[in-house]
C-alpha cells in the first residue's frame, strides 16, 4: 500500500502539468457524472470520467479542480482519484469509485484533498432539495433559500457507506487557502489545481 500524492500550488496551473518526476499524468475529461474508468496505460484518446483507477506504477492519475473536491483512494496494489462537485456527489461518484475498487481489491484509506469547505460553499435551495434525507446534515441554512454545503462531509458519508476504514482530511479549502490554490468561485479563473496519485 505504498503511494505518493501530488497537489499543485499557485502560480502553477495544474492543467499544464503533463508529467511528474518523469512519469506521465493522466487526467480524465470531467463531466460531473459518476462514472469510473480503469487505466493500465496512457490512453490514446481522452477518457470521459470523474473517477480514475489504476494498478500500474508507470503513471499518475489526477483530477483538475478549483473548488470541487478531489478524493484520493488507496487500496492493495491499486489507487484511485475522484472529482466530486455537488453534482457528482449527488450521483454517488465517490461511493461508486470505492465499490469499483472493492470488486477486486479493498480500499484501505481515503484522503480528502483541496476542496471548498463547509463554511465557504454557498448553494441555493434547489441544490438542497435535490439531495436525499441522509445528506441533510451536510447542509446548514444561512438565510432565505440559502445553504452552506459541506461537500467533504457528504463524501465522507459515501466513503463510510462503502466501508472505507480510514479517512484523512488534508483540511485545505480552495477559498480559505486561496493564496495557495485556485478557486473558481472566488476568482472566476480557468486555472486549476492538479491532484494526482500514483502507486510506488
Ligand atoms: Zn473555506
Amino acid at each position: 500500500m505504498k503511494y505518493e500524492i501530488f497537489i499543485s500550488e499557485k502560480p502553477q496551473n495544474g492543467k499544464s502539468i503533463k508529467e511528474i518526476k518523469g512519469k506521465p499524468v493522466v487526467t480524465p475529461v470531467q463531466v460531473h457524472e459518476a462514472n469510473v474508468a480503469f487505466i493500465g496505460s496512457v490512453p490514446e484518446k481522452p477518457l470521459v470520467a470523474d473517477g480514475l483507477v489504476t494498478d500500474t506504477k508507470k503513471l499518475w492519475i489526477g483530477v483538475l479542480t478549483a473548488d470541487c473536491l478531489p478524493v484520493f483512494l488507496i487500496g492493495e496494489g491499486v489507487v484511485g482519484i475522484v472529482h466530486a462537485g455537488w453534482r457528482g456527489t449527488l450521483k454517488g461518484i465517490t461511493f461508486n469509485a470505492v465499490s469499483y475498487i472493492n470488486k477486486f481489491s479493498k480500499v484501505r484509506k481515503a484522503i480528502l484533498g483541496v476542496g471548498i469547505c463547509g463554511k465557504c460553499y454557498e448553494v441555493g435551495e434547489e441544490v438542497y432539495k435535490l439531495f436525499p434525507h441522509e445528506y441533510k446534515s451536510c447542509f446548514k441554512e444561512i438565510g432565505e433559500r440559502k445553504f452552506l454545503l459541506d461537500l467533504k462531509e457528504a463524501n465522507k458519508l459515501q466513503l463510510r457507506a462503502a466501508g472505507v476504514p480510514e479517512i484523512e482530511d488534508l483540511n485545505f479549502c480552495s477559498v480559505c487557502n486561496n493564496d495557495r490554490f485556485f478557486s473558481y468561485r472566488k476568482e472566476k479563473t480557468d486555472k486549476r489545481t492538479l491532484s494526482a496519485i500514483r502507486l510506488i
